[in-house]
């Protein structure tokens, strides 16, 4: 299995994961809005034994959105890294601070009911006015 690395902005935080995307997508909801400070946040999950953290542990702040994600970014240069779901066993990496191509490409955008005016979508993917059901 190929392997992907990652890392943040300054260079001081770098990951892996396999390249083994369980899935991959746009979420166009309000919270990653602000916490991307983009219009949408691009993110792909991994098995959570899938995702290794190579460099900067003692750099890396956390923020919990809820008691089952908890999001990891660099005090340094504040890019956001990875998350971790273990309610789901999973990890997902922001797809943006990876160094290489994942084979999975982003698949749908969701919640699109909360989608700004002004960024016009013009692939093809399917659109989910909230979120997917989870399996
Ligand atoms: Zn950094
Ligand atoms: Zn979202």
């Amino acid at each position: 299995m190929k392997i992907l690395k990652g890392g943040c902005l300054c260079g001081a935080v770098e990951y892996e994961i396999k390249d083994d995307l369980i899935y991959s997508g746009y979420c166009h909801c309000s919270e990653c809005r602000r916490w991307t400070g983009a219009p949408f946040s691009s993110t792909g999950g991994v098995k959570a034994s899938d995702f290794k953290l190579n460099k900067g542990k003692s750099l890396l702040a956390s923020f919990s959105k809820g008691e089952n994600s908890t999001s990891y970014f660099c005090t340094k240069c504040s890019s956001n890294l990875y998350g971790e779901v273990p309610e789901y066993n999973m990890t997902y990496v922001m797809l943006g601070t990876l160094s290489q191509e994942p084979t999975l490409a982003p698949q749908w955008h969701i919640y699109t009911g909360s989608k700004v005016e002004w960024f016009k979508i013009t692939d093809n993917l399917p659109q989910y006015q909230e979120g997917l059901i989870k399996a």
